[in-house]
């Protein structure tokens, strides 16, 4: 086994992605001891139950006193405040990373809290399901996912080394870029392709009643995957959306001028474009399976 890169780790926010990287560390021991935070007291009761921490609270000060990690877990509208209540209860040296889906707001909502010699490593690890809360996570869920890394100009190569080791713990692989460049990628990779499923799903819900209970009997012609991602946490999405608002809306003006597009060969009986539309992407899906990342 090896030596622990940590000893003290605190996870503010253990859902489904605090909870999966507990069980990693628990099952691979890179830190000694395991300091949980929720508010809730049920939360806090599956946590103890499925004894994936040492220690539980609901109090952010409380968790991070001595803590040599800090892991920032909870949806990204709760991390200005929590920065802020925990920012002079941080023990010096310390290094707190988090695992926000849009890092530009993240950077904007903890770096200004922090006190110098504190590090901040902003990370998100490029995995999830749909489900959420602690009952839901498990250590896999991680393995063979990209890790970005979007550390600060002056962040310490130290700090980003060992927030690297841990997710490489956990089996992904780990790279890093400009917070504004994770931002536009991930609105292309996963934000627009949520906000279009939750779009879908939202309209069949809209239709009459036959409609609808034929929608529900004959889901698996494509509708069901996008029911499958519509069911993601509403407060995490709402929460991305409003946070990553510029890169969302500037791809949004471009793919609803490619749906006008495919829109009017339709109604032309364009079958040529629509058929070399078609066959592009069909290509796209197979470069994702050979990067097996299907
Ligand atoms: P989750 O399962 O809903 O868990 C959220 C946790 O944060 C819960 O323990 C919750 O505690 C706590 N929490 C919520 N609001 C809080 C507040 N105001 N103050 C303190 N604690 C609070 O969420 P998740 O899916 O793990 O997502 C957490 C973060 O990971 C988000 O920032 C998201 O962008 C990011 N992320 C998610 C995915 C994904 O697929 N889900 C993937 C990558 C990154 P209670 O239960 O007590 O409310």
């Amino acid at each position: 086994m090896a030596a622990p890169i940590f000893d003290r780790v605190a996870i503010i926010g253990i859902g489904l992605i605090g909870s999966s990287l507990a069980r990693v560390i628990r099952r691979d021991n890179p830190a000694t001891h395991i300091v949980a935070c929720a508010r809730h007291a049920d939360t806090l009761a599956s946590v103890r139950r499925l004894e994936i921490a040492d220690e539980t609270t609901d109090d952010p000060v409380a968790a991070v006193a001595g803590a040599d990690l800090v892991v920032l877990a909870t949806p990204l509208s709760a991390y200005a405040a929590i920065a802020a209540r925990i920012a002079p209860a941080l023990k010096p040296g310390a290094i707190i990373t988090d695992v926000g889906s849009v890092k530009e707001a993240a950077i904007r909502d903890i770096a200004p809290a922090l006190p110098a010699g504190v590090h901040f490593v902003p990370g998100h690890p490029v995995a999830g399901t749909e489900h959420s809360g602690p009952e839901a996570g498990f250590a896999e869920m991680f393995a063979d996912r990209w890790c970005i890394l979007t550390p600060l100009e002056n962040g310490d190569p130290e700090a980003v080394a060992k927030v690297t080791a841990l997710w490489q713990l956990a089996k992904m692989k780990v790279v890093t870029m400009p917070a504004d460049h994770h931002d536009k990628v991930l609105a292309v990779t996963s934000h627009l392709p949520h906000l279009i499923a939750y779009t879908i799903v939202g309209t069949a819900t809209e239709l009459g009643n036959d409609l609808q209970s034929e929608v529900v009997a004959y889901s698996a012609g494509g509708f069901r995957d996008f029911t499958r991602i519509a069911a993601s946490d509403p407060v995490m999405w709402r929460d991305i959306f409003l946070a990553n608002s510029d890169a969302v809306l500037e791809l949004l003006q471009r793919f609803s001028e490619d749906l006008t597009a495919l829109q009017r060969a339709i109604r032309r009986g364009d079958g040529e474009t629509l058929h070399k539309w078609f066959t592009n992407t069909r290509a796209i899906r197979r470069s994702i399976i050979e990067a097996k990342q299907a």
